[in-house]
């Protein structure tokens, strides 16, 4: 898949090629509250001011944003503070109030980039706009729904376009407000390279206190940029109070003694590169192998299958399949490796080998 884009460097805002950070609070509250906000950002170097303006509320009733009034606000926060703003559209009126308010950037929340509907109305109202759009990862784990949007946006000329990773709704309890689900990041890498993705790691979190480690992680697998919710006065935030950052704390994970770490994507040291494709190698190797034992784990599972078939025996039998499990698990940690890790790649191999005898079955 190939889109036809322009690189972040080229938007006009972000100075320093990484991470390129867009900060603000989770909604525009007041013209005070904005301005107090953009002041304490703009003082630690951020040029890319958010605030949500229309805010999507899982149950009504709850704060649903201030609405057209509050983009005076975000025009008070450029005229004061010469920063650039930015903010949630999810659908085509959105659109043309942000052009009327002269917001220089919008994005496209979770919930609307799983609506192709929306999107394409979207899509069609952003057409020679030369806006540019992030678009949030949808809070289903689907990435063709992701591109979709994409796709939809890029036909419409809409080339300053870029992705926010920000985590899929879970019906597990986890610490985090969002499961990570960083594959669905590292996949729309794979099938866009060219794409800029920033990580939203205040939405992913839900929590202040992850937020370090969650944009850590998200500039060593090379990300772009962090799009992080950060407040004047957290505490009375009208919405996502746990998870919004002053100015101050924001300047210590971006500036301070124990700063995010930037790695490169590249290096020209001969060294690194020697070693580097040594140890590749050993990985295609034992990436080899391991196929070659699936393949070879799979034709015992069919035989097994068709002897089950002759015998007429059912293909699952709990009570094997709950102690190969636990073995490998078992042996697993013996080994080192994480038992999580282990149970994952055996579900997989397991319903592999269920859908093979499966086959086996239906065969006349
Ligand atoms: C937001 O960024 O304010 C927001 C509502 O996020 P998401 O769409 O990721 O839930
Ligand atoms: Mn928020």
């Amino acid at each position: 898949m190939k889109l036809d884009i322009v690189s972040p460097m080229e938007w006009g805002f972000f100075t320093l090629p990484r991470p390129c950070v867009i900060a603000g609070p989770c909604s525009a509250e007041s013209l005070d509250q904005c301005l107090t906000t953009a002041a304490g950002l703009k003082k630690i170097g951020i040029n890319m001011f958010r605030a949500g303006v229309w805010k999507p509320r899982t149950h009504p009733g709850g704060f649903e944003g201030y609405g057209v009034p509050a983009l005076k606000w975000l025009q008070a926060v450029k005229k004061e503070h010469g920063m650039k703003v930015s903010c949630e559209v999810a659908s085509a009126q959105h659109v043309f109030e942000c052009v009327k308010h002269g917001v220089d950037m919008v994005w496209i929340g979770a919930r609307t980039t799983a609506n192709p509907f929306l999107m394409q109305e979207i899509a069609e109202a952003l057409e020679g706009t030369d806006l540019p759009v992030l678009v949030k990862n949808p809070v289903n784990p689907d990435v063709d729904l992701w591109i979709g949007a994409l796709e939809r946006l890029n036909r419409c000329g809409v080339r300053k376009l870029g992705a926010i990773h920000r985590g899929v709704s879970s019906s597990q309890k986890l610490k985090y407000r969002n499961d990570p689900a960083w594959e669905m990041a590292i996949e729309l890498r794979r099938r866009i390279p060219e794409l800029p993705i920033f990580v939203d790691p205040s939405h992913m979190g839900g929590s202040t206190e992850y937020i370090q480690d969650l944009s850590q992680r998200a500039l060593d697998l090379g990300f772009e940029g962090l799009m992080i919710e950060s407040h004047c006065n957290p505490a009375c935030a009208l919405s996502d109070a746990k998870q919004q950052l002053t100015p101050d704390q924001l300047w210590e994970i971006l500036l301070g003694d124990n700063k995010l770490v930037v790695r490169d994507n590249d290096t020209d040291n001969l060294v690194y590169k020697e070693n580097m494709t040594q140890l590749r190698a050993k990985i295609d190797v034992l990436d080899d192998n391991i196929l070659l034992l699936l393949a070879q784990r799979m034709a015992v599972s069919k035989t097994i299958g068709q002897f089950k078939k002759e015998n007429n025996i059912a293909i699952l039998q709990a009570g094997r399949w709950d102690a190969l499990l636990e073995r490998m698990i078992r042996k697993g940690e013996e080994i080192g490796l994480d038992a999580d890790f282990v149970r994952d790649i055996y579900v997989t191999i397991h319903e592999a080998s269920v859908n093979v005898q499966n086959k086996v079955l239906e065969e006349k």
